[in-house]
C-alpha cells in the first residue's frame, strides 16, 4: 500500500496551491529520506493555445524556490504533440509556454525538434515489446511529474499514468499508442462544418455528403473527434486497447525511476488540456496530492473526485488502473496522509 499526501482546499488561489504543492513536497522529501538530484526536472503541460484549464505557470513558484534553495537546478520538462498545433515542434512549443508564462527556468523539449529523439524502451508486454520514449528524459533518473487530473476523451479521468504513458512518449510513441483507432462519421449528425478537415493534419478527410474518413490515411490521433460540434465523429474504443496501450507506455516511462508525483484536483473537466477552448467544470477544486507511485495517486484522485462530482463518467479510468495493476506499475490500494 502506497502513501498518498493529501492536502483539502477549494481555493482559485494558485499562489495559494503553490505553497500547498511544496508543502507537500517537502513533507514527502523528509518522510521518505529522498535525496533530490541536482538537475531536477519538472514534468509539466504548458497548455494549449486557447485553452484555459491547465495548471498555470505561477502555481510551480515555491517547488522550484524549494530545489533551488535545496542545491537543485531546475528545468521544465516536456514533448511534443502529435496532432498539429501551437506544440507540435520545439520551437513553437517553446515560444507558447513562454507566452504562458512558463518563463521561470529553462525548458527542455525531451523529443527533440518534431520528436525524432527517443530510445526504445524494452517492457516485454502484450501490445509493446518496446516503447519509443523521449531521450532526454533517460538522462533523468528522477523527474518531478506534476499532473492536472481531469477528464480525456478517450483515455478517461487520470493524471499521473496519463503524464508518464503520454508525456513521455516520442511522436512515433504517441502515434503508436493512437495507431489503432480509426474512427468513423454518423452522416445523419454531420452538418458539413468543415472543422474535422481544418483539424486533420494528414488530409484523411473529405467533405462530400457527410464528412468521409479514409481509414488507410487515417493515423487515429482522435483530434476530429475532439473538435466536431455534433459528436458526429466516433469510434469504438473498447476495440482499440487504448488504455491499455496508455498504460504499457507508462510502465515504460516508470521503470527505474523513483519520481515523484504532485497531482492538482482544480479545474476538473471531463476533457483534457489539449482542448484549445474552455470547458465546464464537473466538481469544485478539491485540493493537492502528492505520491511515490502514478497508480496509487490517480487511484486517489480518481475515488475523490467520483465522490465529489457525483458523475458517472469513470469507466475508463478504472479500467487504466486496473491494467496498469495487472502489469506491474503499482497499487491502487493506497493510504491518504492528510496534511
Ligand atoms: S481522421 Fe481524425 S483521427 Fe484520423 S488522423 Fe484525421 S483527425 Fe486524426
Ligand atoms: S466536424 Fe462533425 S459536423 Fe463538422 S463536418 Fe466534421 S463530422 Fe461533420
Amino acid at each position: 500500500m502506497q502513501d498518498v499526501y493529501f492536502k483539502k482546499t477549494n481555493t482559485q488561489d494558485t499562489n495559494e496551491l503553490s505553497k500547498i504543492a511544496k508543502q507537500l513536497f517537502h513533507k514527502i522529501i523528509q518522510d521518505k529520506d529522498i535525496k533530490l538530484e541536482k538537475d531536477a526536472v519538472i514534468k509539466v503541460h504548458f497548455g494549449e493555445k486557447g485553452n484555459e484549464t491547465y495548471l498555470p505557470a505561477n502555481i510551480y513558484n515555491e517547488l522550484i524556490t524549494y530545489l533551488k534553495e535545496n542545491n537543485s537546478s531546475p528545468s521544465y520538462i516536456e514533448t511534443n504533440v502529435l496532432y498539429r498545433g501551437a506544440r507540435t515542434n520545439r520551437t513553437n512549443h517553446i515560444k507558447l509556454a513562454k507566452e504562458h508564462g512558463f518563463t521561470q527556468i529553462p525548458i527542455l523539449i525531451a523529443d527533440g525538434e518534431i520528436g525524432e529523439d527517443y530510445y526504445e524502451a524494452e517492457i516485454n508486454k502484450q501490445f509493446f515489446k518496446t516503447c519509443k520514449i523521449a531521450k532526454e528524459y533517460q538522462k533523468h533518473n528522477q523527474v518531478i511529474v506534476c499532473s492536472h487530473f481531469k477528464g480525456h476523451i478517450v483515455a478517461g479521468f487520470g493524471g499521473a499514468l496519463k503524464q508518464l504513458g503520454m508525456g513521455f512518449a516520442a511522436r512515433g510513441g504517441k502515434l503508436a499508442q493512437h495507431s489503432q483507432m480509426k474512427p468513423s462519421v454518423k452522416p445523419e449528425k454531420c452538418i458539413l462544418c468543415g472543422l474535422c478537415v481544418e483539424k486533420c493534419d494528414v488530409k484523411a478527410i473529405e467533405l462530400k455528403e457527410y464528412a468521409v474518413i479514409d481509414h488507410n490515411t487515417c493515423v487515429g490521433c482522435a483530434g476530429c473527434i475532439a473538435v466536431c460540434p455534433q459528436g458526429a465523429i466516433s469510434h469504438d474504443w473498447n476495440a482499440t486497447n487504448f488504455q491499455e496501450r496508455l498504460m504499457e507506455y507508462a510502465y515504460a516511462a516508470q521503470q527505474n525511476k523513483t519520481n515523484i508525483y504532485i497531482s492538482f484536483l482544480i479545474n476538473i473537466t471531463k476533457d483534457c488540456d489539449c482542448m484549445g477552448e474552455k470547458m465546464p467544470l464537473i466538481t469544485n477544486n478539491i485540493g493537492v496530492m502528492v505520491s511515490l507511485n502514478p497508480v496509487a495517486i490517480d487511484s486517489a484522485c480518481l475515488d475523490i473526485v467520483q465522490q465529489e462530482s457525483k458523475q458517472n463518467l469513470f469507466e475508463a479510468g478504472r479500467n487504466s488502473l486496473k491494467y496498469a495493476e495487472e502489469i506491474g506499475l503499482g497499487s491502487t490500494k493506497y493510504r491518504i496522509i492528510e496534511v
